[in-house]
């Protein structure tokens, strides 16, 4: 049976206020919940894996913040460690030792990054490590992956996942053509449309962009036999390969999916997870690559922010926990066992959904097709059933990302408990659904 609308009274009038101020009444698109049941939930606080929103309405939480709370909400130790940075300042524009201490605790827990720069974003690092790439080869293009979401600066907001493919779109308007030019889209998983771009533009190709284990746009699992390819070719053609894994990153892995590829990015770039929850992002290289950057080299980036103390303090005492040993064994198994009883599940039903899932991320896909690599091979009709199913969820306390092409998150506060618990109101909602 469908279960009752919980109340959003609260939660609509703080709306209805915010849409005087923001745009949409949002800072960050998706949050508008456009394609799915209803007005956004405010939130008033969190708690390992639970959410309460300014109704008083309890769920367990399944977007994480987008995914940078693998260690659930108001960790302890993070928020420990943030309490003490509080009263020594908030920001000084100088160098800390806490800035060292992260950058180490990263790298030396990394195989495939020597040096490291801070910025504040997901957004940032990309846009940074193209400049870094575009500075290195000389070269302008710049290759990425239809679906692939890599932050909101101009030359990557064409084809660009979920926030975009959400609204029936799939690329910004304001955008400049002269710098759309420089971008060359192709389909994931097709080597063919590689060999083409890099025989079509020789040398003129900066680097190939793609996203760890693309989670933007779906979760459109890659082979790895692909990647090796992509890295070869760009090797092949002195393109660099840049590995966004700002969600991937200390997500699939400490050590990310180039770990779990077993390849060696050029450039690779984070966010997310690596500011325990605070506006951290960052990207990384070799020693010879990261020389370009200012103030020794000539490729500029720069922030107040970088490196904030606050943020700085909040990544180290999250990492610090990650870095343990067994920490991913634990999350992921917890994951599979969770995914692995849903699929019965729905095998035992016969519905038409599958549940992609690697290490602790999963999706939904509402679709007979056992296999999706490729943005184009996702159905649009096929967000209805996510819409019916985001709705039975939240009535039932169990929250989703507000769209049917975001992915979900298992965090470390993820109880057994409140997994069979979720479980079960994920089994009512599919009813539901079909
Ligand atoms: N790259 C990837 C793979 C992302 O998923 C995101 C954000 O979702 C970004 C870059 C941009 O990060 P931010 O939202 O912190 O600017």
């Amino acid at each position: 049976m469908q279960a009752p609308d919980i109340s959003r009274a609260q939660s609509a009038e703080l709306f209805e206020k915010a849409k005087q101020y923001f745009p949409g009444g949002v800072n960050s698109p998706v949050r508008a919940f456009k394609s799915v049941y209803g007005t956004p939930l405010f939130i008033e606080r969190g708690d390992k894996a639970h959410l309460w929103d300014a109704d008083g309405n309890e769920f367990i939480d399944f977007c994480c913040s987008w995914g940078p709370l693998i260690l659930g909400h108001n960790n302890e130790q993070v928020r420990e460690a943030v309490a003490a940075q509080l009263g020594k300042g908030l920001s000084f524009g100088a160098p800390t030792a806490l800035e060292n201490q992260l950058a180490e605790l990263i790298i030396e827990n990394n195989r495939f990054i020597e040096k490291i720069r801070f910025v504040s974003s997901g957004t940032e690092a990309v846009m940074s490590a193209i400049r870094l790439a575009r500075g290195y080869t000389k070269r302008d293009k710049i290759i990425k992956f239809d679906g692939c979401y890599h932050g909101h600066s101009d030359s990557l907001l064409v084809k660009a996942g979920s926030g975009l493919v959400t609204f029936g779109e799939t690329s910004s308007a304001g955008v400049p053509k002269a710098f759309a030019d420089e971008t060359i889209v192709i389909e994931l998983s097709d080597k063919q449309a590689l060999e083409t771009a890099f025989a079509e533009f020789k040398d003129q190709i900066a680097a190939v962009i793609i996203e760890g284990i693309p989670a933007n746009n779906g979760l459109l699992l890659q082979s790895k036999e692909y990647i090796h390819f992509l890295r070869d070719i760009t090797k092949e053609n002195g393109t660099l390969l840049i590995m966004d894994e700002v969600i991937t990153g200390f997500r699939i892995g400490f050590e990310g999916a180039s770990a779990y590829y077993d390849i060696q990015p050029d450039i690779i770039t984070y966010g997310k997870i690596i500011g325990g929850g605070m506006p951290v992002g960052a990207y990384g290289a070799s020693k010879e690559l990261m020389a370009c950057i200012s103030p020794d080299g000539a490729v500029y980036q720069a922030g107040t922010l970088s490196g904030n103390p606050v943020a700085m303090a909040a990544g180290i005492a999250a990492l610090g926990i990650l870095a343990q040993k067994d920490f991913y064994t634990n999350l992921n198994a917890k994951t599979e066992a969770f995914v692995n009883d849903m699929r019965a599940y729905i095998a035992e039903k016969g519905y038409k959904v599958q549940l992609f899932h690697v290490a602790s991320i999963f999706w939904f896909a509402f679709t007979e097709q056992q296999e999706i690599q490729k943005a184009s091979e996702i159905d649009p009709k096929s967000m209805e059933s996510y819409k019916v199913m985001h709705r039975e969820l939240l009535n039932r306390g169990v929250y989703f990302g507000p769209s049917g092409y975001e992915v979900g998150f298992v965090s470390d506060a993820h109880t057994k408990a409140d997994l069979d618990q979720a479980k079960q109101h994920i089994f009512d909602a599919l009813d539901i659904v079909f």
